[in-house]
């Protein structure tokens, strides 16, 4: 018998229940993961609430994960029992000591990197990989502003960006959080609870404001950000910490500058093979050159997702949450 989280309605952490669950059959591409640890991420507080509707009930929860593979399906190919993996993209229902996930999502992990480092950095890595590499390609010397700079995604888009030569302006919402974003690489900070965000980047940039802008914290953001673009500049507005963006003019668009939006979603970016493993090799080898660090500041046992979940949602976190199922 295995253990992990089940929810059988949409509601708030207390929907979130720790009980005995029988694994899902092994398919023939399929692959059983023993997790060693699991992430925990902004999405999954959305199928809680029900922001993103689950396939069905009851589910588990949770995409990302990182452990040791304990069975395969007859036609896998990649994998074998005993291989140590990583996965960020998987069905609903990483937040369990095993997982039966499709070979197609995983990828080997190397030696050099730790279960716990995997797990906090396998979802939030290959998305700010696709962000800044592949949505748009950013340049040395580019100045972008990016929200919510201190969280999981954004400590490590600090860092990325650093590595890329370009000038991130992070927000965050206490100055404590903003010193860490700081601390880790961004360029120049703004504490977007007590300053003007488009007062504080026309300021930092000379009136030149960016030519793109990434926003993870939605409906209390939008508008703002839209503010700091260039002409012709690109609004990436990739996830909805406060609320979703909504009932949008398009015609805001051309009175600001004639600005592109874009709504992505990692999935559609790691959803050829190809991608997500050129995508992983490129984090993992940015990691062990050391220019990406993982910071896991919150590590909880498995049976406590709800207050991981919790804490994450009343923005008490920094870095990266992770839940054990062996404690
Ligand atoms: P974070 O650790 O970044 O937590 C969210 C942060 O958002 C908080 O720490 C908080 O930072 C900020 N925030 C601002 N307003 C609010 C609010 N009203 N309620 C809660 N938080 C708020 O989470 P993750 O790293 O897991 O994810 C970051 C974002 O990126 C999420 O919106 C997530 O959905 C999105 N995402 C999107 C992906 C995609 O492909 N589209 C993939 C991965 C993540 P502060 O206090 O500093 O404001």
């Amino acid at each position: 018998m295995s253990k992990g989280i089940r929810i059988q309605k949409n509601g708030g952490i207390e929907v979130l229940e720790y009980v005995d669950i029988v694994p899902g059959e092994l398919g023939p591409h399929d692959v059983r993961v023993r997790n060693h640890a699991v992430g925990v991420n902004f999405i999954d507080i959305y199928f809680r609430t029900g922001l993103y509707p689950a396939p069905s009930f009851p589910t588990g929860l949770g995409a990302e994960g990182a452990g040791v593979v304990e069975a395969v399906g007859e036609a896998v190919t990649e994998f074998k029992p005993g291989d140590r993996v990583a996965y960020a993209n998987a069905p609903l229902g990483a937040y369990a000591d095993v997982h039966v996930i499709p070979e197609s999502v995983l990828v080997p992990l190397p030696e050099a990197i730790g279960f716990d480092e995997a797990a906090a950095v396998m979802l939030k890595g290959l998305t700010v990989q696709y962000l800044f590499r592949r949505l748009y390609a950013l340049k040395p010397g580019q100045t972008i502003l990016f929200h919510a700079a201190a969280g999981g995604v954004g400590l490590i888009a600090c860092q990325w960006a650093k590595a890329l030569g370009v000038q991130l302006i992070g927000t965050a919402g206490s100055d404590e959080k903003a010193r860490k974003a700081k601390e880790l690489g961004a360029w120049e900070t703004i504490n977007y609870s007590t300053e003007s965000i488009v007062d504080r980047v026309l300021a930092l940039t000379n009136g030149q404001k960016c030519p793109v802008v990434y926003d993870s914290v939605g409906q209390a953001t939008w508008e703002a950000s839209l503010d700091c673009l260039q002409t012709r500049g690109l609004m990436v507005s990739f996830g909805n910490a406060s609320g979703p963006v909504t009932g949008v003019n398009l015609g805001v668009l051309a009175a600001k500058g004639s600005l592109y939006v874009t709504r992505p979603s990692l999935k559609d970016y790691v959803a050829k093979r190809e991608e997500l493993l050129s995508s992983a090799a490129e984090l993992f080898d940015l990691m062990q050159q050391g220019k990406i660090r993982v910071e896991i500041n919150q590590r909880l046992p498995l049976a406590e997702a709800g207050k991981a979940q919790q804490a994450i949602e009343s923005r008490q976190t920094t870095g990266a949450t992770i839940l054990l199922p062996d404690s």
